[in-house]
């Protein structure tokens, strides 16, 4: 008989990144393909689960959102502890987004996960007042080993390619 079908297991995936940068606005994006122009603002931890196939692999994405406990940084450790995938995002069009986002980066990167994929995503791209330098940032991935990617949640690009960027650095199975 054939083998029972691999029933993916999920990745826990965290976002990390300053209040209003669209965190909750890219999981929605993702997982529902909505955007609101009022979002509420995230109570208690979100979390949401989406699957994702690409090069012939499934991989399952178990989605927390940081609930706005950026502002309490002390308590990030809970969040991202047993994650094997990471987002910290960063709105292009704030600067301080951008310097904070790496403070992220930094405390995750000490965490003792050595093997958490990590991409930096530069959100709100449709916005066209731009604070922060697109080579700059690439840069600054590319010495800390993150992806990157440029995304808007309010149009949706690059939503779907940050999460196959993402896919692609993961096993099937966790
Ligand atoms: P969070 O606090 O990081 O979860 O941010 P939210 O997802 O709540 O978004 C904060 C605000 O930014 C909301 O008013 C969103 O509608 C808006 N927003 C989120 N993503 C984008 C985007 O890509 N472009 C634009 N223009 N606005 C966005």
């Amino acid at each position: 008989p054939a083998p029972p079908p691999i029933k993916p297991r999920s990745h826990k995936t965290v976002l990390l990144g300053d209040a209003s940068v669209g965190k909750s606005s890219i999981v929605m994006r993702f997982v529902k393909n909505v955007f609101s122009d009022a979002m509420e603002a995230t109570v208690g931890a979100a979390f949401a689960t989406q699957t994702l196939d690409v090069d012939g692999k499934t991989v399952k994405f178990e989605i927390w959102d940081t609930a706005g406990q950026e502002r309490f940084s002390s308590l990030a450790p809970m969040y991202y502890r047993g994650a094997s995938a990471a987002i910290v995002v960063y709105d292009q069009s704030n600067r301080q987004s951008f310097e904070r986002a790496q403070t992220w980066v930094k405390q995750l990167q000490l965490s003792g996960n050595p093997n958490i994929v990590i991409a930096l995503a530069a959100n709100k791209m449709d916005l066209p007042e731009r604070a922060t330098s697109l080579e700059q940032a690439r840069q600054y991935a590319d010495d800390n080993g993150l992806l990157f990617i440029e995304t808007s949640a309010k149009t949706g690009q690059n939503i779907q390619q940050l999460f196959s960027m993402l896919a692609r650095r993961l096993p099937e199975q966790p």
